[in-house]
């Protein structure tokens, strides 16, 4: 049986989709500001959200997912004003760095990832607050932003569990926050300042921008209609973000918004916040650049359990490094050993699925890998005692071609470039001649550029090294 963990109600919780069919699970998560490249702190709990959406469609749901990138706001109005450039132009460049990150970490696409410029949204951003303010939970002030009013949603600060009462400035408080009638309340609309220069639309209360919680709002009910499955974030998302999201939608539609919050702890870097200020700050570019792979990183992000904080370490990428090279070795074991083999004997019917039912349980991928690994090694020692047979063999790999639908681990494909090809038809055509010294000098010649040569009874092989 599914379970996770629901940030409202703060129980691990049997998993019913809305769905009367129970096939489709509709889900939301809190994308990026596309104002820089997203570090791997935001990677991780995409990450998170991926083995989410993984393991629902391995366990045979159909997942509708939505991903924002918030592309209006403070921060991105900012960096356009500092280059001088329009609000779109600065954020492109960022939008397509996320969807190069996403594929170098082998992070599923959402179905959708709406930007909140969109012409759509923001009309659908409006119509709301229209509708906020109509209701009388929402008011224009004195500076021309419109607030929602937190008093007219008495369960507000339910999924932060926080006591309206409770609620307290933070201690930045600004100018324009004095007229608002509670200190709580948070803006659905920003009038137009002279900061933001040309970023403006019309609306019923003048011109303005939308505030960041309406986005969400708007973009997933607009998407996945008024009521979700599940929505997703980071623990810095739950307040005032989430809390906003669960207010404003609320009171428009009138329905329960959201059944299941499911939220990521922190990532700390060498057992700290990571932070510019003491140079522990990493984009995934920056490991890239370092040397490390997209599938290291994943690995390192994804092996601790989404709920406790990670602690990010270079050893921890050794770590990764030395795990994926004993799962590549442990793979190409079986590959070889199942090459004979005439059929398949399924491996979970023998063994139960060990590995999905820790996943079942709030996704306990540690558990799991734990799994995977005892797997690895009593499946090695059969291999060595000549205990496995290739049909076994054949059988573990599918297995392990099912899990790793959800781990996507599998060794980075390397593309053959045409030098290195025009080496290998040299050789196989020395070999035909039966040139051995030949084959062997460009056996070599390959080795030299960094690519091995297997001769196997299935034909040549050729892997990158290391690879
Ligand atoms: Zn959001």
């Amino acid at each position: 049986m599914l379970q996770f963990h629901n940030t409202l109600t703060r129980s691990v919780e049997p998993f019913t989709p809305l769905d009367p069919d129970g096939k489709t699970v509709k889900l939301y998560t809190c994308g990026p500001t596309v104002y820089n490249h997203a570090h791997i702190g935001n990677f991780r709990a995409y990450l998170f959200e991926d083995l989410l959406q993984r393991h629902l469609e391995y366990r045979g749901y159909q997942v509708e997912r939505v991903m924002n990138l918030t592309d209006v706001d403070d921060k991105t109005i900012r960096g356009a004003r500092e280059k001088g450039v329009p609000l779109a132009d600065f954020t492109k460049p960022y939008k397509d760095a996320f969807f190069e990150d996403l594929q170098a970490l082998r992070i599923k696409p959402a179905d959708r990832f709406p930007s909140a410029t969109d012409p759509e949204h923001i009309a659908r951003m409006i119509a709301m607050i229209e509708k906020l303010v109509a209701d009388g939970h929402a008011y224009q002030a004195d500076d021309k932003s419109v607030y929602f009013r937190i008093a007219s949603f008495p369960s507000y600060g339910k999924l932060a569990h926080l006591n309206l009462e409770e609620l307290r400035p933070s201690g930045r408080v600004s100018s324009d926050e004095y007229e608002k009638e509670n200190i709580g309340d948070f803006a659905l609309w920003k009038a137009h300042d002279a900061q933001d220069g040309d970023v403006k639309w019309d609306s019923p209360w003048g011109p303005g921008r939308p505030g960041w919680h309406i986005e969400c709002s708007a973009m997933a009910t607009g998407l996945l209609g008024d009521r979700l499955d599940i929505h997703c974030g980071g623990v810095d998302n739950i307040f005032p973000h989430h809390e906003a999201e669960i207010a404003q939608t609320e009171c428009c539609t009138g329905q329960k918004f959201v059944n299941l919050w499911m939220h990521c702890a922190h990532l700390m870097v060498d057992g700290r916040k990571m932070a510019k200020s003491f140079g522990n700050f990493y984009t995934l570019r920056d490991l890239l650049d370092k040397g490390w792979t997209g599938r290291e990183v994943r690995y390192v992000l994804l092996s601790a359990h989404y709920r406790l904080p990670l602690n990010f370490t270079f050893e921890g990428l050794s770590g990764a490094r030395s795990a994926l090279q004993r799962l590549d070795e442990w793979q190409q074991r079986l590959t070889d050993l199942s090459s004979t083999a005439r059929k398949s004997e399924p491996y979970s019917a023998m063994a139960g699925d060990k590995f999905a039912a820790a996943l079942d349980e709030d996704l306990n991928i540690s558990a799991a890998l734990g799994v995977l690994f005892d797997l690895v090694r009593d499946t090695n020692r059969a291999m060595d005692q000549g205990e496995l047979s290739p049909e076994q063999a054949r059988g573990l790999l599918d297995y392990w071609q099912g899990i790793n639908s959800i781990l996507r681990l599998e060794p980075e494909v390397a593309a053959i470039p045409a030098e290195i090809t025009a080496l290998l038809d040299e050789r196989t055509a020395a070999r035909a001649a039966k040139d051995w010294a030949k084959s062997d000098t460009l056996r070599d010649e390959l080795l030299k550029h960094g690519w091995v040569v297997k001769d196997t009874k299935d034909g040549t092989k050729l892997t990158r090294v290391g690879g």
